[in-house]
């Protein structure tokens, strides 16, 4: 129990958990079913270069979303670099400043330059008011992020992108098993990428997917996936090796059968951070609009320090003591990170929502390993932290001047 502020490990009280409570800690399907595949593969000596495994594991994709093609790559990196590539995008390209480095940087490796577009606070996604603005003769293409799984407003985006004529495609890493209006995220703009990583929704360890319904585009992301190799000693395009193992699509034909267990876990303890987190003043738990599929993945909550005195970042000390590993999402922002921070020193004065949201967002344990007993003290440490803001923040300022003092001293 975690009642008075002298209960809090950062001020000597026992921690809240022994082992450490993570995000994004990984969900597994059946051990039993995986083995069985692993040594199938075993038995087939078939380990890479599109084998039934990868196969098996993109047409299940495909279907899961109701898109035509899937093209499974080793990371959702690659997969946006090859979707980029295969799209033609150059010169520039727009994207939100609130997502991770990863998109950016998949622009940036092949020298199209990200242009960072700010948010809508609403929604924590690209603005696309704000998308117009920034279009210019170099513009080929917008990037939308689906943050935290939530769809970019894509009606608006797709407009834009005619109207200009630009390539439209989501980084779709947080969004597997989600829909917008009814119809499941990997079915907009000219592609989506969803990610596959240990710490997402579905994971094949590492993985990704290139999904779309344009059959042109991805015949040129195959290709190019594998070196741009279209047969035996025939090469025609510029390729990379991008390819997903057997063993990973292992994991994710494994994964993909025990989803539903997976949503119900994340659903279940949504509920429960709900019930637990209401009414702390300063504290606004993330919603998810219950007309849509959702997988839950993400619990994240914005702390509004006029509100609790207490900072976002001391709050996240406070948990860390406690074993709670709360994580700070896409901070400080991709304009604050290199090379970009060096090229647009002053991109943060257009980019006002997306510094705010950086600096108020944390992400909360879910997952397998957390259920109402661990929401409930996870809750009890923020309430008794930010009801009683004023004086947390007081001696936990104390404590850091007291410790730069005694840094000082030692010189
Ligand atoms: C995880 C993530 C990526 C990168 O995915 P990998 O599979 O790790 O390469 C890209 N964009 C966003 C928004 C992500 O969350």
């Amino acid at each position: 129990m975690k009642k008075r502020i002298d209960d809090l490990a950062i001020f000597g009280g026992t921690p809240a958990f022994v082992e450490s409570l993570h995000v994004g800690y990984p969900n597994l399907g059946s051990r039993e079913k995986l083995l069985y595949y692993i040594n199938d593969i075993l038995d087939r000596r078939w380990l890479t270069n599109q084998g039934v495994y990868v196969q098996r594991f993109e047409e299940r994709v495909a279907d899961f979303v109701g898109a035509k093609y899937c093209i499974a790559t080793c990371n959702a990196t690659i997969g946006l670099m090859i979707a980029m590539k295969a799209l033609g995008l150059m010169g520039e390209a727009i994207i939100p400043a609130f997502t991770f480095i990863a998109t950016a940087h998949a622009l940036q490796w092949q020298e199209v330059t990200p242009i960072f577009c700010d948010i809508d606070p609403r929604t924590h996604n690209i603005d696309p008011e704000k998308v117009e603005r920034l279009i210019t003769p170099r513009t080929t293409g917008i990037i939308g992020v689906h943050v935290w799984g939530r769809a970019c407003k894509v009606e608006a985006l797709t407009q834009i992108a005619r109207r200009y004529n630009l390539k439209l495609m989501f980084d779709a890493a947080h969004a597997f098993g989600c829909s917008y209006q009814g119809r499941m995220i990997g079915n907009f703009g000219d592609c989506e990428v969803f990610s596959f990583h240990a710490t997402k929704f579905v994971n094949t360890s590492e993985g990704g997917a290139i999904v779309t319904n344009d059959g042109e585009l991805a015949r040129r992301a195959r290709l190019m996936k594998n070196f741009g190799f279209a047969d035996f000693d025939r090469v025609d395009v510029v390729g990379i090796n991008g390819k997903m193992s057997e063993l990973s699509a292992a994991i994710g034909l494994a994964n993909l059968e025990s989803l539903k267990d997976f949503v119900n876990i994340n659903y279940r303890n949504y509920g429960y951070y709900q019930k637990y987190l209401r009414d702390i003043d300063g504290i606004e738990l993330v919603l998810f609009e219950d007309c849509q599929v959702h997988n839950y993945q993400y619990i994240v909550i914005k702390v509004d320090e006029n509100v609790t005195s207490l900072s976002r970042d001391q709050l996240q000390k406070i948990l860390w003591k406690e074993k709670v590993l709360a994580r700070r999402y896409f901070y400080p922002g991709c304009h604050r990170m290199e090379p970009y921070r060096t090229r647009f020193p002053d991109a943060g004065v257009e980019l006002r929502e997306t510094e705010k949201l950086a600096k108020s967002v944390l992400c909360l344990p879910t997952g397998p390993a957390v259920g109402e007993v661990q929401v409930n003290l996870i809750c009890q440490i923020i309430r008794v932290s930010v009801e009683n803001g004023v004086g947390v923040k007081r001696r936990m300022d104390m404590a850091a001047e007291g410790e730069s003092y005694v840094k000082e001293a030692a010189r």
